[in-house]
Formats: C-alpha cells, structure tokens, sequence
C-alpha cells in the first residue's frame, strides 16, 4: 500500500459513475464537505488514473458501458498497491443477488440508486474514520506515536521508486540517544519513556510535514528526509543535535523536580550518492553512527562508503 492518507488533510475520493449528473452531483456534495473527488465515467479511464493516485475511497457504479463494476471490484482487490482502498458500490441494482455479489467481489458498502446524499456522506464518513483510526495503530509505535518499521519499509521502497523516476535524492538519518540508559538507571523507566516522548516532540516540531520519524526500538530513530542531499541533512542534523545539547528534559522524580539533558549520536546515508537499495542505506547509516559513537558520542558522520565499496570490501 502507498501514499495512504492517514492524517487529516484533504482526503480523495474516486467516483467511477457514467451518469454525469449522478457524477456532478456527487462531485459538488462531495467537494463542500471538504473530500476532493476524482471523477471518472468509466472504469479504463480510471485504471489510467489510479496508476498515478491512491485514492482514499472509491464510489463505484455497477452498470457500465465498458468494465462492469464487479470486475472492477475485483481488479482493484487483486491490485498491490490498491487492494486495502475502501469500495462502496452505488448502483441501480437493488436484488439481494446483485448486494450478495458486490460484498463477494470484495465491497465494502452497498448502496441502491436512488439514493439520499446525506447517508452516501454518513457512510463515507465512518469508513474512512475507521481506516484512519486502523492504520494510525498499525504503522504507529505505540509509545511515541512515531512511525514503525513496517511503515518505514513502506515508505523508503516508495522513496526508491521516486529516485529512479526523477533522480531526486533523499537521505536517511539513524539517530541513537547517548548512554540512554544511565537516564533509566537514575531516574527509572517511566522518566526514560517520557524522554522517548519529548525527543519524539521535539523533532516533530523541528522537521518538515514530508519528513518522516520512525522508530527503530528502543532508543534508535530513524528520520527519512525527501529531497535532501547528504549535504542537506547533514546541516540539518546538526542543528537539530546542537539544539537538544541545550535542552532541558523536566520530570519529576520521588515527588521532586528533576530535569536532565539529553544528547544523540546521528549517521547519514543518502540515494543514490551511497546506495539504492534500503539494506545498504540502513547498513551504511548504522556504520556512520557507530563511528558517530566512537567519535565520544554527541557526534553527526555522514557514510564513509558507497554501496558499491562497501560491497568490494565484503
Ligand atoms: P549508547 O550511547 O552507546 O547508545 O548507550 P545507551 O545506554 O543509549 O545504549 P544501550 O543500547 O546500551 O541502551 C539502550 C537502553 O534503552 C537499554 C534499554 O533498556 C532501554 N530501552 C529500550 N527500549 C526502551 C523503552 O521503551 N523505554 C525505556 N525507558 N527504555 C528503553
Ligand atoms: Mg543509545
């Protein structure tokens, strides 16, 4: 799955209807309750634009003049990329058969022509209330609410594709907390799972909406930058290194209040200038931040190597 729309910016919905006024319409009713529509009058000139767009949603008649809507159904639920999207049929059909056969071919709501549009709103609305609150929790580390590994695979496979067709790079930054673990020996595990928190806060605020923070386990984080030369993220890094060197982390301890500082190690590695495929991104950004620790730690380095050196070296 990709470019799933989790938060709560303009969702999109495709309506593949061949009634045009049934399509304006739905595009207005739609377009006012803050959804962007992207309508199409029949199926191929929406499999023509799904190769570019993961909708949130899809509104999808049955009685079409070229694919019918069963076998579109089943289409999209063979599809990778666009098999978990939501299906609501709308249709003139209205036996207990044809309902029977849309939940079969894989929709997930049916509803009959004529239809009121408050209630087409209502069950849109609590599907994709649904999805969000489904995929929130499982791309989401559950501490911090940075993402997870599973959605950063996700993520950097799609990064990869975007630098093969555009040949924009992006960099990846694995960032370690020094000696966390002196912060759950002295002050104990629920101080060090709010240091988590806060460290989680902190870059959020610092960082680009397109930038992506996930967390690797434990005290490891990896931040994923679009559009950013290992150059780039190198200032980048550093700035944000040099501002949490001077932060204070408050909290209290047995009822008294205590604040420590906190400080990370960071490594960078950057497509295509070191490597083009995940595992040598993630291997050469560990390394980088190994020598980032053995440096005395508080430390940014970007990859020494290439992919293809450290492949030689092997
Ligand atoms: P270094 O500078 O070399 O990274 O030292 P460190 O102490 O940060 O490294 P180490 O990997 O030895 O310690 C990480 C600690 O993080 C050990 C583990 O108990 C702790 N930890 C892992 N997950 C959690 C968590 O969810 N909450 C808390 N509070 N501690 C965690
Ligand atoms: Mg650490």
């Amino acid at each position: 799955m990709s470019d799933i729309n989790i938060s709560n910016s303009t969702q999109k919905i495709m309506v593949i209807e061949d009634n045009c006024i049934t399509l304006c319409q739905l595009q207005d009713y739609l377009g006012e309750h803050g959804y962007r529509t992207i309508p199409c009058k029949h199926c191929e000139e929406a499999m023509t634009l799904l190769e570019e767009v993961t909708p949130d949603l899809i509104i999808l008649d049955i009685i079409m003049p070229d694919v019918d809507g069963y076998e579109f159904c089943k289409w999209l639920r063979s599809h990778s990329r666009l098999k978990l999207v939501p299906i609501i049929f709308l249709t003139a059909k209205t036996s207990l058969e044809d309902k029977l056969e849309g939940f079969q071919t894989g929709g997930d709501d049916y509803i009959t022509k004529p239809f009121a549009v408050e209630e087409l709103l209502a069950r849109v609305q609590a599907i994709l209330n649904r999805v969000r609150n489904y995929y929130s929790i499982s791309m989401k580390d559950e501490l911090t609410g940075a993402y997870n590994r599973r959605y950063l695979k996700e993520r950097m496979e799609e990064e990869l594709y975007r630098v093969r067709r555009t040949g924009r790079p992006f960099s990846i930054v694995v960032m370690d907390i020094d000696l966390f673990k002196n912060i759950n020996d002295n002050y104990g595990h629920y101080v060090g799972d709010s240091v988590l928190v806060e460290f989680v806060s902190f870059l959020q605020a610092r960082l680009r909406k397109s930038d992506l923070i996930a967390r690797m386990g434990g005290d490891e984080f990896l931040v994923l930058l679009p559009d950013t030369t290992s150059g780039k993220a190198y200032f980048l890094v550093e700035r944000l290194r040099q501002a949490l060197e001077g932060m204070w982390f408050h909290h209290g301890e047995n009822g008294i209040a205590a604040q420590n500082q906190v400080t990370i190690s960071a490594g960078i590695a950057c497509c295509p200038e070191h490597g083009d495929s995940a595992d040598i991104l993630f291997t050469l950004a560990d390394r980088a931040l190994y020598n980032a620790k053995k440096s005395g730690r508080n430390a940014t380095r970007i990859a020494a190597l290439t992919g293809e050196e450290m492949l030689r070296q092997i």
